[in-house]
């Protein structure tokens, strides 16, 4: 069985090249609604034990990766060894380079103001075809209900995004996407944690 349980939480004991095959599967596929994947740690496994929301969120969400040794030896003590350490991190340029390859576009939503917009030049820098359809802040009223977390979908939506990438933070980048994923049309929607400020500079 390629899934590991830990803490009621099921990963994925994937390589990256495999998350990166199922991403472009899955956006030759459509699914709707959008399929939600996680990278987790340690932290968000803590704040999991705490937080039902949140692994509640966990627990529907398509896939869960691994990231960092903490959850490696969570899964060790389970007898079962990871094949590999999977973060938004390392997989990032990697999925910038899959997405120009096959013309897939990524929407970029979270961070400070423009941080998103310059980690998004700086890929289009180093991967000439890439289309990034949109960016946006992760600093907005994203309460469900709200015009304003409306306008973030309806800006999304409007995208074609194939990729969403969310990154602000966990949990509340896996709460936004398990809120909102009936409404988004993209394939895919991954958090991504502090992601676009390590490619922002
Ligand atoms: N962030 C955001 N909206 C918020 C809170 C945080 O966009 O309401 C962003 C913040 O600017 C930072 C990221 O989320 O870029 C959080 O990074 P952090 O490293 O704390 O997340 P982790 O990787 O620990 O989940």
């Amino acid at each position: 069985d390629p899934k590991i349980s830990v803490f009621g939480i099921s990963i994925d004991n994937w390589s990256m090249t495999q998350l990166l095959d199922e991403i472009l599967l899955q956006c030759q596929h459509e699914p709707q609604p959008m399929q939600q994947y996680a990278f987790i740690n340690t932290d968000c496994l803590n704040i999991s034990i705490q937080d039902e929301s949140y692994r509640q969120c966990l627990q529907q969400s398509k896939h869960i990766f691994a990231d960092g040794i903490g959850v490696r030896l969570a899964c060790l003590s389970k007898g079962k060894g990871l094949q590999d350490n999977l973060n938004g991190t390392d997989m990032f340029p990697r999925l910038c380079e899959l997405a120009s390859k096959n013309n897939l576009s990524i929407f970029m939503l979270g961070g400070s103001d423009n941080v998103a917009q310059s980690a998004a030049s700086n890929m289009q820098n180093r991967y000439q075809d890439l289309k990034i359809a949109g960016c946006h802040s992760g600093y907005f009223n994203s309460e469900t209900n709200s015009d304003e977390n409306q306008g973030v979908i309806d800006i999304i939506n409007q995208s074609n995004a194939d990729i969403l990438l969310v990154a602000m933070g966990a949990p509340k980048q896996e709460l936004w996407l398990a809120a909102n994923k009936q409404k988004l049309t993209c394939s895919v929607g991954v958090g991504v944690g502090g992601l676009f400020d390590f490619y922002a500079n």
